[in-house]
């Protein structure tokens, strides 16, 4: 099937409330258009060199969100442009998006990523450290970056009952953090294997890409 096809069967498929992140990394522009034309806005990527190639060659109006691990000597790059970072994992890392969002006269919305997974592979807060996080002075006192969310991803494992769990326990901390904290919003869980299942235990953003672009080649 073809991109824009894909697109609209999702779209069909997802409820209202499920904001759709259409994962492009490695893709070429003409796959972003494709997308593009068929509607879509809002892009991710997750490497910042990648990104910002493609911002500058894409419509304006596209909304590119940050979904890989970044690195504090890149932040500078999209700082301009971005208009979410999905992985924030540290006090230091927000501290140089808050430094660089304020060159820009920008207030950047990020999105800590909690570690949920078994797998030590994956980055991200313990669900202690994210609550110390948010209740830091340093934190408070930033005007420049606004925490809308947490983002998790779950095991790589055909265990449904381990997925489910998983994505229980960043829901639970969901509910915990944007209980008087009108501006978290966002709970981005869910790829093309597992967002049925995301949506399912409370998603409210979901990051899909080969369900859309089709595989992808890492060369
Ligand atoms: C690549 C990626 C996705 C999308 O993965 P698919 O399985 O292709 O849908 C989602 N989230 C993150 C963080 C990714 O790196």
């Amino acid at each position: 099937m073809s991109i824009s096809e894909n697109l609209r069967n999702l779209k069909n498929e997802l409820p209202e409330h499920v904001t759709l992140v259409a994962v492009s990394k490695t893709k070429p522009i003409s796959d972003l258009m494709e997308a593009y034309n068929a509607g879509q806005r809002i892009f991710g990527e997750n490497k910042i060199q990648e990104m910002t190639e493609k911002w500058q060659q894409m419509p304006g109006d596209v909304e590119w969100h940050m979904i890989g691990h970044v690195q504090r000597n890149k932040v500078k790059y999209m700082a301009e442009f971005v208009s979410l970072i999905h992985g924030v994992d540290s006090l230091k890392l927000l501290k140089e998006i808050e430094k660089q969002a304020a060159k820009h006269q920008r207030v950047i919305s990020c999105l800590l990523q909690i570690h949920i997974a078994e797998e030590d592979t994956k980055f991200g807060l313990s669900e202690e450290e994210a609550l110390a996080l948010l209740e830091s002075e340093e934190f408070q006192a930033m005007k420049h970056v606004k925490i809308t969310g947490i983002m998790g991803m779950a095991t790589f494992t055909d265990n449904q009952d381990q997925v489910k769990r998983e994505f229980q326990t960043l829901r639970s901390l969901f509910v915990k953090i944007a209980h008087n904290r009108p501006e978290i919003n966002t709970l981005s869980m869910g790829m093309s294997g597992d967002y049925t299942m995301a949506i399912d235990c409370g998603s409210t953003m979901v990051r899909i890409g080969s369900s859309i672009f089709g595989a992808r080649n890492y060369h």
